[in-house]
Order: structure tokens, then sequence, then C-alpha cells
């Protein structure tokens, strides 16, 4: 009898991803992989019983399997698992504590699983509203994996070489460190919304219009941007006075996330008028929310979903707004964010390679570039960094259009003493990095900023590793060759 998963060795796992899991499949630490069997509040577990602080899972956003959300799930799971179509309390209950968090002109929910649903059920919604077609997003963003996402996710277009379509407006991304208008510019707010002003104009010039502009409040894939004063509400002003809606992408950033408020528009100064709502919502139960006014959601003629809104997913949703509330947890991503900037600050003198350090609350980066004059971004120092915070048991991701930005978007019961660790591995795989990449300049002689064969050396020794029992892999990408357990050791 084959052995159940679990009992895999790391290299039987690494073997059947390769040959049954897509090639393009994300798989982090790339080179060096951790395959994780457990997880509890922010901690998760590896194969070998080593514990890591995670300081990314933003999806487990009230923490790892925690035992009130996982206990309403089971006792929903018990009782009616679906209901598509009928009355069930717990979807109307959660539309309305859902509702009671947000102004009262946001007040009608869809409920879907994931968010790219929503963000694509989102631009449904302002074309039928608007009854106009074109959007408007900001560069380097991402807003999912569809086909249409993918159009509005300059990201994915340059990842991809893909043509812009033409309906599609990209506007610079408020970014006042290495953006086009930095922090010593007079207004940089008021001179990115001239920029989507510029973009309307030409737009409607060209006998276009505008249904949606549709972006991250505080730009967490732009590499953790926060945007500058008077951007976010001139850009909503220019985007409706063109007959436009304006969508806010808070997968990421709802329900707490930039500490005290629930939402990152509070922080903005602005209310939008189709909200999206996604990873932490359901704790890592695959879930997702539309919300917008009564207009705007009457000018849909249909919408249906199998599964959103089922009473599983709407017990867990309620059960995470139960512990945001029993735990603290907005005062706390507030004060630990605090503790957690403050931390980063206070080194950031000390290594020529910490740029930027940025974010608000409970979402932070760290900008890694070649030099603090320059600002040149330096991905191999950040990847470098990721995995030697590995190394250190802490766990990061480097992100942003250059992938020079460590970010930080712990569980939201990440505590003052976890930002310290974090701070302190940051402050120690830093210096290693630097001192590394000054040895390694002076002795080729070179301009070498990075350690790049160190990297290297790490995958050297994964694909060798991999090679002592690997007799049948490789030869063709996702070889379907059929694998029981046990011929795999
Ligand atoms: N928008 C943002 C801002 C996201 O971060 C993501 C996920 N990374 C998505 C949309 C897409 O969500 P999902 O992967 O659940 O479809």
């Amino acid at each position: 009898m084959p052995e159940k998963p679990d009992n895999l060795t790391f290299k039987q796992t690494l073997k059947m991803r390769r040959n049954y899991v897509g090639r393009s499949c994300k798989l982090h630490y790339e080179v060096s992989p951790l395959k994780i069997v457990r997880a509890s509040r922010q901690y998760m577990y590896d194969d070998s019983g080593n514990e890591y602080l995670d300081c990314i899972n933003n999806t487990s956003h009230v923490g790892h399997c925690h035992p009130h959300v996982i206990g309403a799930g089971q006792e929903q799971m018990s009782k009616l698992i679906t209901a598509y179509g009928f009355l069930t309390d717990c979807q109307v209950e959660y539309a309305k504590r859902i509702v009671e968090l947000l102004p009262e002109s946001l007040c009608v929910c869809y409920f879907l699983n994931s968010g790219s649903e929503a963000n694509d059920l989102a631009l449904r919604l302002a074309r039928s509203y608007t009854k106009q077609n074109d959007v408007i997003v900001v560069d380097n963003a991402y807003h999912g994996n569809t086909e249409n996402l993918i159009k509005i996710s300059p990201s994915r277009l340059k990842q991809h070489n893909l043509p812009k379509d033409d309906w599609v407006h990209i506007v610079p991304v408020p970014d006042t460190y290495r953006g086009k208008y930095r922090e010593d510019s007079l207004s940089p707010g008021h001179l990115y919304a001239q920029e989507v002003k510029t973009a309307i104009r030409k737009a409607v010039d060209n006998g276009r219009s505008i249904a949606a502009f549709v972006s991250e409040i505080v730009m967490s894939l732009c590499g953790i941007i926060v945007p500058p004063r008077h951007f976010l509400s001139l850009t909503y002003r220019y985007v409706r006075e063109a007959g436009g809606v304006c969508i806010a992408d808070e997968i990421q950033t709802g329900l707490g996330r930039c500490g005290e408020k629930y939402w990152a528009f509070e922080s903005q100064d602005v209310v939008p008028d189709i909200i999206t709502l996604g990873k932490p919502i359901g704790n890592g139960h695959p879930m997702s929310i539309v919300i917008t006014t009564k207009e705007i959601s009457d000018s849909l003629k249909e919408f249906s979903s199998t599964f959103g809104g089922n009473p599983v997913a709407c017990s867990m949703g309620m059960a995470v707004l139960d512990v945001i509330k029993n735990e603290q947890l907005l005062s706390s991503a507030k004060s630990v964010g605090k503790c957690l900037i403050q931390g980063f600050k206070a080194i950031i003198d000390n290594h020529r390679m910490m740029g930027d350090v940025r974010g608000i609350g409970m979402l932070m980066g760290v900008e890694i570039v070649i030099d603090k004059e320059s600002r040149k971004p330096n991905k191999d120092a950040a990847e470098l960094l990721v995995y030697k915070l590995k190394e250190r048991k802490v766990i990061t991701s480097n992100e942003g259009p250059d992938k020079n930005v460590i970010i930080f978007q712990p569980p939201m019961c990440f505590t003052c003493d976890n930002a310290r660790t974090a701070v302190q591995a940051l402050d120690q795989a830093l210096t290693e990095v630097e001192n590394e990449a000054t040895q390694v300049s002076q002795e080729s002689n070179d301009t070498i900023q990075v350690p790049l064969s160190i990297l290297t050396g790490i995958k050297h020794k994964l694909d060798s590793d991999d090679d002592d029992d690997d007799d049948d892999d490789d030869e063709s990408p996702n070889k379907r060759k059929k694998v029981s357990y046990e011929e795999m050791d």
C-alpha cells in the first residue's frame, strides 16, 4: 500500500512535485525549498521539526490553525457544507457583520472563492454600472490570475512580455523612494495624481471611456508603496469626473493589516465604490467577497457562484472577525508594526545596502539597494538575504518589480518579541551579505556588489543532492511517469 503523502521523504515530495505539478507554479525558496508539515499561530514547522518565524503568511491572518476558526469550520461542516441557492443564516449574518464594518455606502456583498474571482466580478460590476469600458491601473500591480486580470496586472504583462490591451491604461506607481517623483518633490501626491488625469484625458481624446480605476490602497505587490498624501483622493476625484468608479483591491490589506482600522482606505481619506477582499478573510480557507453600493450592485443582471458564500466559509469568516475583536488584533497590528519599523529604522544607518524602510501596521518592506546614493535595486543581495534569513529560521520573501524589497506581512498575532527577532536576524544576515560582497569585490578587483556565487553554490548543492538517487528525473519537463511511493527511495 502506498504510504500517506505526509510520510514521504523530502526528496520524494520534491520529485513528485517535479513530476506532477506544473513547473510554472511558484515554489518559495526555489533553490532549497522548505517542506512545511504543520503550523500554529505565527510559527511554521518543517519536516525535521525546525520552527520558523513566519513573516509573510498574511493568509493565516489571525494565526495559523487558530482553534476558534478551525472549530467553527468543523462544526459547520458536520451540519451543512453546501446550500447553494437556499437561505442560510450564516451567509446573511456574515454579510451583515462585514457591512457593519464599512462606510454606509458599501452595503451589498457578493461571495466568491478567490481574490481573482472577486476582482473579476468587480470589473464586471464597474462596466455594467458605468456602461463604460476602460480600466486604469498602477504600474507593477498584480490583481489576479484570470485572463482579464493578467491584462490589468502590469507586473505580469512585463513578466510574460505581453502587449498591453488598448482598454488598459497604466499610470506610474506613486513610489516616492525610487519612482518618477520622489520625497523631495513639492507634492508628489499631486504630481502622481496628475499622471492619472493625463491618462484619462488621453483616453477620452482617443474616443475611449473609463469604467474603473483599480488599485491596492497600500500597494503591497509593487514593493509596499504607501501612496503620498492626496494621491488617492485626487485620483478618485478625476476617475469619478470621467464617469468611472474606484475599485480598491483590499485582498492583501483588508481586515486590519494596516493597523487600528479595518480597511487600508481609511488611512487614505477615500471611500471606494467597490472593494474586494480575499486572502485573510477565511484565515486560509479559500473565500473572497466583493462589497459595493446598492446602485452598482443593482446594475448587474445575473450572478452565481456554486461555492461562494457557502456556510462553512461564512462560519469561518465570522470566526475570524470574532478573533480580531477578542484578541484586539487591530491595535496590536498598530503597536507591533511600530516595533517593527522602529527596529528597522534603528539599523538602517549601519547597512549600506538597506535603502529604505516603509509600510504601515503589519505590512512592511525593506528595500535592498546597491548603495544609498544610487538607490539602484539589488535583487541578488535581496535574494541571498532571504536565504540567509531562512538559515536563521525567519521566513520572508523578496518582492516588488525588481525583487529587491524584503517583505514582512506576518499573521496578526505577531508580537514585539517576534519583531525584535526579525530585525536582529535581518541585521545579522545583511551584515554577512555586505561583508561577503565586499570580499568578493576585493578579490576579483571588480565592482561586483553581491556574492552571486553563493546563491549558485546553494543551487548546485541542491541539484547534486538530488541527482544522487534521481535516475529518471528531469529528462523532460513534467515527465508523466507513474511512480508508486514505495518505488521512490
Ligand atoms: N490582488 C492582490 C492584491 C493579491 O495579492 C492577490 C493574491 N496574491 C490577488 C489579487 C489574487 O488573489 P488569489 O490568488 O486569491 O486569486
